[in-house]
């Protein structure tokens, strides 16, 4: 078993500012507990509006506050996006860059993901990089090969970067799409084979010793246990069962 995990839950546009708030609200209490007496490191995703007045809110717990995304830009004249930058001023300690949501239905690149995670270090924000095969791609028996291109800009990104300016561990999130949000959760033997290869590209990399993995995709508090005991898995990235409280704190203990 995988000792100090860390457990992102990514909430997506699924709930509204204020839900976000009745939610942490009314759980204040349990999640403070939750992540005062589990040795992992909890990290909550909420919407960009609602990074701020959360992180008033925690900054007296040991949770942690991650966006969803952020700009492959500095500054300027990018109506509409965040920046690292001000996404460090608001309190992110994590941000999620790449998953597959953004990728289909914002047409976000590899070289696009490779940028964000860039800029997130050079702001001491810890980049959750996210790549995944299709159903397609698992069937054709092409999840390594698929996974090999997703992360190729990134390691050209970090190239010279890691040893001058990398001071955080950098996660990458093994999330296959037809594992979200569908109830299917990889065998076993299939994450194994993932996790590994991923453990060893990584060491290839130009940034050796510095990688960790969360596995993502349809974790419920009954499959978590089993996908914690999966060499190389250091965290969990968890979705719907986020929302639910008692669902969630299964999945943290
Ligand atoms: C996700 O989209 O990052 C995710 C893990 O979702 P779910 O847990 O709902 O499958």
């Amino acid at each position: 078993m995988n000792n100090e995990l860390l457990i992102v839950a990514n909430w997506k546009m699924n709930i509204s500012h204020d839900e976000t708030f009745s939610f942490v609200t009314k759980h204040y209490d349990d999640l403070s507990k939750l992540a005062a007496t589990t040795k992992h490191t909890v990290v909550l995703c909420p919407s960009f509006t609602t990074l701020y007045p959360l992180h008033n809110v925690l900054k007296d717990t040991p949770l942690k506050l991650g966006a969803q995304d952020c700009s492959n830009h500095i500054k300027g004249a990018f109506t509409g996006q965040v920046s690292a930058q001000s996404l460090k001023s608001l309190g992110c300690s994590y941000c999620i860059v790449g998953h597959s949501e953004r990728r289909k239905y914002n047409g976000e690149t590899s070289e696009a993901v490779a940028q964000k995670a860039s800029l997130l270090i050079s702001q001491g924000i810890t980049p959750i990089i996210c790549i995944g095969e299709n159903s397609s791609e698992y069937d054709q028996g092409i999840t390594l090969a698929t996974l090999e291109q997703q992360l190729a800009p990134v390691f050209a990104a970090f190239a010279g970067q890691c040893s001058r300016s990398v001071r955080t561990p950098l996660y990458i999130a093994y999330e296959p799409t037809w594992a979200i949000g569908t109830g299917n959760v990889p065998s076993h033997k299939h994450l194994e084979v993932v996790f590994s290869w991923l453990s060893a590209h990584t060491q290839k990399s130009c940034c050796p010793g510095i990688w960790k993995f969360l596995y993502g995709g349809s974790i419920t508090g009954q499959s978590a246990a089993d996908i914690k005991k999966v060499s190389h898995v250091n965290g969990l990235l968890i979705g719907q069962a986020s929302l639910d409280f008692q669902e969630f704190k299964k999945i943290v203990e």
